[in-house]
């Protein structure tokens, strides 16, 4: 897509602008928040893909049974389970992880993943865009490797990317938690004020928008898991023991720790290259920290 396409301005009366600028002023606001990144962090699922592809589905359900099975329930009790999970532990797995009840992470993990990735399509935009991209290019996911690779293979961005951070990276800690990001910036070297961060569930942006990391909602159609989350009665698992039945602000899309918003992930990347964000050196003083401050540098693209 060209510039000039990039800054027409759609109403979206939910925020979230398909792919739409906000204009020369928050072009500004791009340019200046970007323009020290140099690490690109991507969550995977429902965040390089559109949720309506209906992936995640298929491994919704491959959990659902994997948990049938395992507790000898059926498949609504199974899916209490799953859900109550995901929202106190961050994901299904970590659940059954800290409760004592899987004896080995990996068997799931292959069990949930053993899906058909033929609905991903190649994405000749996103991979335009990455090759677009200044510094190194990484995908962080709460899922496994080789999910990983076959999701980023079917999209045809495997080669862009320098390196997949996995949960078992992670010691099968998952985001939002504090340990998986402690073992990502460990792993990965990187320093948090020269990296960005996407992602497709506002938790997950907590501890990054904590760390000084530039943070990106994705928000597309579709993504059950997320709006879940992102509901006002919401519950959040990001803090140990927490109650799930209270609302937590780090699962507010609206958040101080979501800098920016986008719907069509592509051509947000687009925008930062078209307006000199991701080429530039890093000589302006407004730095991401700084929109934290000031929470001024939200915007929806
Ligand atoms: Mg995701």
């Amino acid at each position: 897509m060209t510039a000039g396409a990039a800054r027409n301005t759609t109403h979206d009366p939910q925020g979230m602008q398909q792919g739409a600028s906000v204009g020369p002023v928050d072009d500004a606001r791009l340019r200046a928040a970007f323009a020290p990144v140099r690490e690109w962090v991507f969550d995977l699922d429902n965040t390089l893909y559109c949720a309506s592809r209906g992936l995640f589905e298929q491994i919704d359900r491959r959990m659902g049974e994997y948990l049938s099975r395992l507790f000898g329930v059926d498949r609504q009790q199974a899916r209490i389970i799953q859900k109550d999970y995901f929202r106190r532990y961050g994901t299904t797995l970590h659940g059954l992880i800290a409760n004592g009840e899987i004896a080995d992470p990996d068997d799931f993990l292959a069990f949930v993943h053993d899906i058909d990735y033929a609905p991903i399509a190649p994405d000749p935009a996103l991979d335009a865009a990455l090759a677009q991209l200044h510094g190194r290019k990484w995908v962080f996911t709460n899922g496994s490797l080789s999910h990983a690779e076959q999701v980023l293979d079917r999209l045809g961005v495997l080669s862009r990317i320098d390196e997949i951070f996995d949960v078992k990276a992670a010691g099968y800690v998952p985001k939002p938690h504090a340990q998986a990001f402690d073992a990502f910036f460990r792993r990965t070297g990187i320093s948090p004020a020269s990296a960005a961060m996407f992602e497709d569930i506002a938790r997950n942006l907590a501890e990054p928008h904590a760390r000084g990391m530039t943070t990106v909602l994705v928000r597309h159609p579709a993504n059950a898991d997320a709006d879940s989350l992102h509901a006002p009665s919401a519950g959040c698992g990001c803090r140990a023991g927490g109650d799930a039945a209270m609302s937590h602000p780090h699962d507010d899309p609206q958040g101080e720790h979501v800098h920016f918003r986008t719907s069509r992930l592509p051509e947000f990347l687009q925008r930062l290259i078209d307006t000199g964000a991701a080429a530039t050196t890093a000589t302006t003083a407004t730095t991401a920290a700084k929109l934290q401050d000031t929470n001024e540098g939200k915007a929806t693209s």
